[in-house]
């Protein structure tokens, strides 16, 4: 458990995030970690390099939403410090805090709280010996070693909640690294690219990372180290995990269709506007954005809420169903309303308020004027496969 929240076995994957103000900065920080978790961060970790920063996690902990970490930098003492702050965690870097009797009187406090501690292996922060035993290279069997050898120590003072990480900034080693990790114990595992970088970049070495040892069924929580604002960090873990059906989904999933030759929108500028206007709002549909109701209607039939496009309308459907017509500038303003509709009263209740029946009809007119007006080859497809087979023949 970290606080209330479990860790391992089959407890759900939890997202972890980190605060970037001076923890001495109490209500600063108190007020990212509310953002934190409103974007979907079960765990929030402080810095903890300074006697004014544990000061004030004794402020931060008791009017947090969720369970703080301690990250402890070089000094042992700022641990104690920090669990003298009622944390709900530690996170200690093997290479940081070197010394033997060091790593122990931490680990003993620790188990007198009933505290878990975080081996918190980072392959740029590497103890230096390791380092040169494998050969002056950071390599996932160092990284492993480096875990291992903090666990000992941890278990000469009969102390084992423990949660590992051994992050690395290359996707490949962190990946080697937390396969080897995931044989050597059991003990749960947090995720990580380290340094991953500014979004996109941070964010798809991350997914990339992340997502391919969730799929392997390693990994207990997960953290997204982008340089960009915490909160995006959070709102990504949370992502992920929805999209591969490891958590409930909180927020609305934004499904949209690519675009093409027959979008009567821009649709790219609908998604985003659709983006921005679901962005805080905690209801877990999916919803479609489609650019043209040739199409698009059957195409995101599964969605629970969708809109398509059509001659300077919007076409409202759920669950495949049409149900409104609106103006195409209150496209997105409909979609919200809907949403919240459904979420509160459900789709047959939402759709018993209104005439189905007239909304297809009007789609249907709609559908069939385009595919008059443009053919139901707007992507000149057949001309192109036609031209294909005159220079292939
Ligand atoms: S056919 Fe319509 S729904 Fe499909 S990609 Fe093109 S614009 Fe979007």
């Amino acid at each position: 458990m970290v606080g209330d929240v479990p860790v391992g076995a089959h407890a759900p994957i939890s997202v972890q995030s980190m605060t970037v103000t001076r923890t001495a900065d109490v209500d600063g920080t108190l007020q990212q970690v509310y953002e934190l978790a409103m974007a979907g961060a079960d765990i929030v970790r402080c810095t903890c390099n300074e006697v004014e920063a544990a000061e004030g996690l004794a402020r931060i902990v008791p009017r947090s939403p969720v369970p703080i970490v301690a990250d402890i930098h070089h000094q042992y003492r700022m641990a104690l410090a920090a669990l003298e702050a009622g944390v709900h965690c530690l996170r200690l870097n093997p290479g940081n805090i070197r010394k033997p009797e060091h790593i122990r009187a931490v680990a003993s406090e620790a188990r007198d709280r009933s505290v878990p501690i975080r081996i918190g292996v980072n392959g740029g922060s590497l103890h230096p010996d390791l380092y040169r035993k494998h050969g002056d290279r950071v390599t996932p069997e160092a990284m492993v070693e480096s875990a291992l050898t903090e666990i000992g120590y941890f278990a000469e003072v009969g102390f084992d909640l423990i949660k590992i990480s051994v992050k690395a900034s290359s996707v490949p080693l962190m990946i080697d690294a937390y396969r080897q990790l995931a044989e050597a114990t059991d003990h749960p595992l947090h995720l990580g690219v380290t340094e991953a970088g500014p979004p996109p970049a941070g964010l798809i070495k991350s997914t990339a990372g992340i997502a391919t040892l969730l799929a392997e069924g390693i990994g207990d929580t997960i953290r997204y180290s982008l340089t960009a604002d915490p909160v995006a960090e959070a709102r990504a873990g949370r992502q992920l995990l929805e999209s591969m059906g490891l958590r409930e989904r909180r927020n609305v999933d934004l499904i949209a269709c690519p675009s093409c030759g027959r979008a009567e929108i821009d649709v790219v500028a609908v998604a985003e506007e659709a983006m921005a206007a679901f962005a805080d709002r905690e209801i877990p549909l999916q919803v479609a954005v489609m650019g043209c109701v040739v199409n698009g209607p059957g195409e995101a039939r599964d969605a629970d809420l969708g809109i398509a496009a059509g001659r300077g309308r919007g076409h409202l459907f759920v669950r495949g169903r049409n149900a409104a017509v609106v103006a195409e500038d209150e496209m997105v303003d409909a979609l919200v309303e809907w949403a919240e509709l459904i979420h509160t009263d459900g789709p047959e209740a939402a759709l018993s308020r209104v005439d189905t029946e007239k909304a297809e009809r009007e789609a249907n007119r709609d559908r069939e004027r385009l595919l008059t007006d443009q053919g139901d080859d707007v992507n000149d497809t057949s001309i192109r496969i036609e031209s294909i087979r005159r220079r292939t023949s």
